[in-house]
């Protein structure tokens, strides 16, 4: 309805390590603050630069479980085998309400999870244009060592599988078209009756209007 501002919706981008994610989260949140990040609990360390609060919340393994416990996380998973990450619910809530989009940089296993757990999500799984520019990406990136990147290649053969049970599927080749891409799926979500706020009122009143022109058309015509 024209006017009436829509509810956001979580928007999730998985795909395998390398791919582009965290690049294309980060960019659309900078972009517009339509976006928000959606900052998750880790119990990784934190790299240099990283902030908590901001890249993650950095938390101990108890405080994790006592999270997981009293059902504050709508997804959680173990990540390369190693460390816990987690997404917590009630910042998912929060920006949906305020009519904002938030972006979730999760792995596929976490996103499978928000299916369930958060059904207004939006799942959208990423590809990389060619399994020698996600190699060149992954090598490039500088952060996994050789054993490290042969693990992550493992990983996304059995990631790859799932693909098609997501809303959408994005190749990101040129990075500023993925954007695109990701802004029209997003564009488009908004349309959807159920994120329109005040649908129902506003179509009983269409149904009001449209009964009182009839009346009267028909005492004009009578
Ligand atoms: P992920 O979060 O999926 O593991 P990153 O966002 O860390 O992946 O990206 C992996 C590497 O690929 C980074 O060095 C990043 O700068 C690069 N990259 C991301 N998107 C593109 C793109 N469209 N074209 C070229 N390089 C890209
Ligand atoms: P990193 O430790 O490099 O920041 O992230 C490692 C991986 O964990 C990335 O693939 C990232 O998308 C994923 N990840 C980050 N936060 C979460 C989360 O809250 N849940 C899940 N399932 N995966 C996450």
């Amino acid at each position: 309805m024209s006017g009436l501002p829509n509810r956001g919706f979580p928007l999730v981008l998985a795909a395998p390590s390398g791919t582009g994610k965290t690049t294309l989260a980060r960019a659309l949140v900078e972009s517009s603050e339509s976006f928000e990040f959606s900052v998750s609990v880790t119990t990784r360390p934190p790299r240099p630069g990283e902030r908590d609060g901001v890249d993650y919340h950095f938390v101990d393994e108890p405080t994790f479980e006592a999270m997981l416990e009293r059902g504050e996380l709508a997804e959680w998973a173990r990540v390369h085998g190693r460390h816990f990450y987690g997404t917590p619910a009630s910042a998912l809530e929060a920006a949906s309400s305020r009519g904002r989009y938030v972006v979730l940089d999760i792995d596929v296993q976490g996103a499978r999870q928000i299916r369930s757990s958060v059904p207004d999500a939006i799942l959208v799984f990423l590809l990389p244009p060619s399994a020698e520019a996600l190699l060149k990406r992954l090598v490039g990136r500088g952060t996994e060592d050789h054993e490290e990147v042969t693990r992550r290649l493992l990983t996304a053969l059995e990631e790859l599988q799932g693909a098609e049970e997501f809303d959408y599927v994005v190749v990101n080749a040129d990075l500023e078209e993925a954007l695109d891409e990701l802004r029209l799926i997003v564009a488009a979500e908004g349309f959807r009756p159920s994120r329109v706020r005040g649908f129902n009122e506003e179509m009983e009143g269409l149904r009001a209007e449209i009964g009182r022109a009839l009346d009267h058309s028909k005492s004009h015509h009578s």
